[in-house]
């Protein structure tokens, strides 16, 4: 027989409640509770009465329905002590699970399970005698610590985690973790203060409990909770956690470089917010290009701010200024068969870098065994009192960012294969990026895309320039030297195009050229590209790309 599930939420306006939720939070967050175990509610009582003494109209009432259901009964609260804080209340509570009335009771703070013990430490938290109640919180306290040291998360999972009642730990929610991990990589790269942050957030989709964009207040806690790096802060020390991060360390330690960074306030006007201001300077003095409004309000003008006094350039309109930048956009897009193909090819390639990886995976794991036999000592020099607190603490942290970073590239290794495949796979992306943006109107990622792509960006009589960085240099090399891809003999039949397959060596080819090496660093990674000739099997000279870090 299926359990149905009551909801009993309780606060009196007597002093002894005061440091309770209301009883608005305690509905909101026994639901989210309910949802979370699949749990379906199918009456709620609510009650303002203090619990002290027996008899509770809405209590009783709902006792009631419990005698008379002919359905297992299970009751739901944020805590025992909503339910009862007197011997009577509570022992006809006990008494309705010995009689098999009531088959099960969830609290989101408290665990409670079935057995003789369970009923018993039940019984305590209904009771009101202080020496039982602390010796409770001791216990539960006992259990969160026992818990952590197990590497388990043990309360309410973190923005972006969700709780897993199989394995007590937490996960990463598939969802949110992404925006999340997007949120950190976008103020990373510094385009975010904390107030545009969190609007950024909720427009991606990440929001508080009642919909609105995250609290003001909450935001840098959430940049700088360690949780995200997968440990564990428990009273002002880390420790390990057994569940999976959510962001790279080096992402985190950028993110707090860039808190760091933004909490020297700099003198900054806060005007008009226009989309591709701080993008571009003036190519003849060199000054920011600005914007202002014109014809009230009407157009949007870019021009140079002219702070290093004569300067002869004039404005470009914002349409037109939309119109170059997409053409820019354009010059980088891959076309999706490309980049099919492509990612095929470095998976092949991926293949057979594998026996390359073991020796340095091997070294890795010694790292992090050797870290493992750091702790112990150090944890035992603590405990011998031949070190002070500060000082192991401090110790103590740096060897678990050590060990994390080394786990996460340890991890990393084997879903990422070699060096080169990242940014291969990430210029891939921010190529797509770009196909995506040439006819969308999300000036904030066209911005974006356009800073990645390239550098000195300018403009000069009314023209945007910029130089584009390898290897998105080297797409419009090559679909201008390539006439191969525009469809060759047959129409686009399936079998021509398969034949004309662009393996990553060709499509980052140039033809006609021996050896050559690009202007370093590439793109995101400080990676140097190498373009080697190959001389074989094909009618054109084959130039093989390499990422090297
Ligand atoms: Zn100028």
């Amino acid at each position: 027989m299926i359990t149905k599930y009551f909801l009993y939420a309780r606060k009196s306006t007597e002093d002894e409640d005061r440091q309770v939720m209301s009883i608005e939070a305690q509905l909101t967050e026994i639901n989210e509770f309910a949802r979370r175990e699949g749990v379906k509610i199918a009456q709620t009582f609510i009650e303002s009465k203090s619990a002290k003494k027996p008899g509770r109209p809405v209590f009783n009432e709902m006792l009631g329905k419990i005698y008379e259901s002919k359905e297992p009964i299970g009751i739901l609260a944020w805590h025992p002590d909503r339910l009862a804080r007197n011997s009577v209340d509570g022992g006809q509570i006990i008494y309705l699970i010995d009689i098999c009335k009531i088959v099960s009771l969830k609290f989101p703070t408290f665990w409670f399970e079935p057995t003789p013990q369970g009923l018993f430490m039940l019984q305590v938290a209904f009771g009101q005698s202080k020496y039982y109640s602390d010796n409770l919180s001791e216990n539960v306290k006992r259990g969160i610590r026992q818990k952590i040291r197990r590497g388990e998360w043990a309360t309410l999972a973190p923005l972006g985690y969700i709780n897993n009642p199989r394995t007590r730990n937490i996960e990463p929610d598939p969802v949110k973790a992404r925006i999340l991990k997007r949120g950190f990589e976008e103020f990373a790269d510094g385009e975010h203060s904390l107030e545009t942050f969190r609007h950024r957030l909720h427009f991606l989709g990440l929001a508080s409990k009642v919909g609105k964009p995250i609290a003001k207040g909450a935001v840098k806690g959430i940049l700088t909770n360690p949780v995200y790096i997968g440990l564990i802060p428990h009273k002002g020390e880390l420790y390990e956690g057994k569940f999976q991060p959510i962001v790279p360390k080096n992402l985190w330690d950028r993110v707090q470089k860039e808190l760091k960074r933004r909490s020297h306030p700099r003198k900054r006007k806060e005007g008009h917010n226009f989309p591709f201001t701080g993008l571009l300077r003036c190519g003849e003095c060199g000054c920011m290009i600005t914007a202002q409004y014109a014809k009230k309000g009407r157009y949007i003008y870019y021009r140079c701010s002219k702070k290093n006094g004569k300067c002869n350039q004039s404005y470009v309109n914002n349409k037109n200024m939309i119109k170059q930048l997409k053409n820019v956009l354009a010059k980088v897009t891959v076309p999706e068969a490309w980049e099919v193909l492509l990612l095929a090819e470095i998976e092949r390639m991926e293949k057979e870098c594998v026996s390359e990886q073991r020796s340095f995976s091997q070294n890795l794991e010694n790292k992090i065994n050797q870290l493992d036999e750091k702790m112990d000592k150090l944890v035992n020099t603590f405990l011998d009192g031949f070190i002070e607190k500060d000082a192991y603490l401090k110790k103590k942290d740096e060897i678990l960012k050590m060990k994390v970073e080394f786990q996460e590239k340890y991890r990393d290794f084997g879903k990422k294969g070699a060096a080169w495949v990242e940014p291969v796979k990430k210029w891939l992306e921010v190529a797509r990026q770009a196909r995506k943006l040439a006819s969308s109107n999300d000036f904030f990622e066209i911005k974006n895309v356009i800073k990645k792509i390239g550098s000195n960006h300018r403009v000069m009589e009314k023209k945007v320039l910029l130089d584009i960085i390898p290897p998105f240099s080297l797409v419009s090399k090559y679909r201008a030297g390539r006439a191969v891809w525009r469809g060759s003999g047959k129409a686009g039949g399936a079998v021509k195009a398969k034949y004309t397959a662009p393996k990553l060596e060709d499509v980052l080819s140039c033809r006609g050229e021996k050896t050559r090496t690009s202007d370093p660093p590439d793109l995101m990674s400080g990676c140097a590209i190498q373009l080697r000739h190959i001389p074989n099997k094909c009618l054109s000279p084959q130039i093989y790309i390499i990422f090297q870090i």
